[in-house]
């Protein structure tokens, strides 16, 4: 048996149909640029999380930098983000001049720790980038009433978040500014790159739509330094077809992640410490938190020769992130050295992802689980 990482082909040919009358379309009109699918796509995202603007543009990195560009943020400036998460959502402050100041994660949930923020801000302080890492939101409460009583601005980066909720609201809405990215391994993923702002303020809505095209407003009088961030129509035209299945397949991942949460119980591996589950925080109640389930990921010992055991057995799997920010060779200069950050160095050595996509059958689950507790089996 296979069980990859994620399987695309397997989404695919359930809509291929539709995909390829939407391609089609957009080639009999020959709008590429923008027009009205883009427009399409962004009322319907807009709709989806309940805020009022939506911009479409290239990249989940470029909505982070087109967000940041919005709020004047610059050389000599301090954005907050935390080292355990990708790249982008550091690397767009630094592209600006600015500095990106880590701030360590909380244990249970791989997100920024909202406890040791106050401690980060400084008089440059201008932002927080609170990552939603792994489908699941920050803590947002306590995020936005540090920013409130320190000025600062807050964005969402919920690249792999789109669709989860925090207290009834969903991500991307709640900061002043929220990004998701269309990746094609994030829950709603196009045929190549693509990404989104979405944000509350109008005068914010109207800044980051000239600055996706060349800070161009009109045509060929250029107001400042935009760039060319446009989402293309034939990535919208997909993604029009597949928002509607969108919450049908979180559903089917968050019921994959129930069952392997009851099957690695089952197996005692959590009792002997060996495997530590996912944690949705705010599960029960009223304050629900919805989690999406971008990634199933679990602290496991011996990551590493597990690891190797599922490779050995064609169970995909990935590190996701090996390396914390912090650490990186690109952010040397920064100043940050091991042991800075040790709640994100731990999760960085423990971390590994399972295989969660919607089209996973019964058999693939079952498997992962039994080649996981066949690792540790051997063990007192
Ligand atoms: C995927 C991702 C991004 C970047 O999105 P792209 O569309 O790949 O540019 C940013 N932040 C996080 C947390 C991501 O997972």
């Amino acid at each position: 048996m296979k069980v990859p990482l994620l399987d695309l082909q397997a989404q695919h040919a359930t809509i291929k149909d539709e995909i390829r009358a939407a391609i089609e379309s957009v080639f009999e009109s020959q709008i590429f640029i923008l027009g009205p699918e883009v427009e399409k796509l962004e009322k319907a995202i807009a709709s989806y999380t309940g805020t009022p603007y939506a911009v479409g543009v290239s990249s989940g990195t470029d909505a982070l930098l087109v967000a940041l560009l919005a709020l004047d943020i610059g050389p000599g400036e301090e954005v907050i983000t935390t080292p355990f998460t990708f790249f982008s959502s550091a690397s767009v402050i630094s592209r600006l001049g600015a500095r990106p100041v880590f701030v360590d994660i909380d244990p249970s949930t791989f997100n920024i720790d909202p406890a040791l923020i106050d401690k980060a801000v400084t008089p440059r302080t201008k932002a927080i980038i609170a990552v939603h890492l792994f489908g699941q939101c920050a803590d947002m409460d306590p995020i936005l009433a540090i920013a409130k009583k320190r000025g600062l601005k807050v964005i969402e980066d919920a690249a792999q978040t789109i669709g989860a909720e925090y207290r009834g609201r969903k991500a991307g809405s709640i900061g002043d500014l929220g990004i998701f990215s269309f990746f094609p391994s994030k829950n709603l993923g196009g045929a190549g790159d693509g990404g989104m702002v979405v944000m509350n303020d109008k005068t914010l809505f109207e800044r980051v739509r000239v600055l996706r095209v060349h800070g161009m407003e009109p045509k060929y009088y250029h107001r400042e330094l935009g760039g060319n961030f446009r989402l293309d129509a034939l990535q919208a035209a997909v993604l029009n077809i597949k928002l509607p299945y969108l919450n049908g397949w979180s559903r089917r991942r968050q019921i994959n992640a129930e069952l392997y949460d009851r099957l690695f119980q089952e197996t005692g591996l959590i009792e002997k410490e060996y495997l530590e589950t996912p944690q949705a925080v705010y599960r029960t109640g009223g304050d629900k938190n919805y989690h999406i389930y971008n990634q199933y990921t679990l602290r496991a010992k011996d990551r590493d020769k597990l690891q190797a055991h599922l490779r050995s057995k064609s169970v995909g799997n990935e590190i996701y992130y090996p390396v914390p920010l912090h650490l990186q060779e690109c952010f040397k200069s920064l100043g940050y050295r091991t042991g800075d950050f040790p709640v994100s160095e731990q999760a960085a050595a423990q971390v590994l992802s399972l295989p969660i996509y919607p089209e996973l059958t019964s058999k693939q689950k079952n498997f992962v689980v039994e080649t996981i507790t066949m690792f540790y089996g051997a063990r007192p």
